[in-house]
C-alpha cells in the first residue's frame, strides 16, 4: 500500500494536484463510482456471468481502477495511512457483522446480500447513530 501511496502522491505533484481539495476527490469518487454503477444498468447478472464476460470485466477494472485511485488521492492528501483506515473499518466490520450469523443466514436466504439478519444489524446500529 506504501507504494501505490507514494506511486499516488508523485502523479498528483507532477501536475500540481497535491492541493486538490478534499470535497472535489469525494465528488469524483461518486463520480467514478457511477460510471462503474452504470456497467450494470438494466441487468442484474450473477458473479460467475460477470466473472465470464470479458468485455465487461476491462470496463470494470479501468471504473474500479479511477474509484481506487480517487480513494487513494483522499487519503494521501489528507496524511491518512490507507492501509491503517482499511484494517480498522475491516476489524469494525467483523465485530459489526458476526461472520458466523451472517453465513448462517446466508444459506437461509437468497444470497443477494439483502437478507435479513444483515438488516437488522444495519438497522440497529443506525438507531444508535453508529
Ligand atoms: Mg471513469
Amino acid at each position: 500500500m506504501k507504494d501505490l501511496e507514494k506511486s499516488v502522491k508523485k502523479f498528483l505533484k507532477a501536475r500540481r494536484w497535491d492541493t486538490l481539495r478534499p470535497s472535489d476527490l469525494a465528488k469524483s469518487i461518486m463520480i467514478e463510482g457511477a460510471e462503474l454503477l452504470e456497467l450494470f444498468q438494466w441487468e442484474n447478472l450473477p458473479l460467475e456471468e460477470v466473472k465470464g464476460d470479458k468485455e465487461k470485466l476491462e470496463a470494470i477494472k479501468k471504473e474500479l481502477a479511477d474509484v481506487l485511485i480517487y480513494c487513494l488521492e483522499m487519503a494521501v492528501l489528507l496524511g491518512l495511512d490507507s492501509e491503517k483506515i482499511i484494517r480498522a473499518k475491516l476489524a469494525h466490520s467483523n465485530k459489526k457483522y458476526p461472520a458466523k450469523l451472517l453465513r448462517a443466514n446466508a444459506q437461509k436466504g437468497s444470497g443477494s446480500g439483502a437478507d435479513t439478519a444483515y438488516w437488522k444489524i444495519k438497522k440497529a446500529y443506525r438507531r444508535k447513530g453508529k
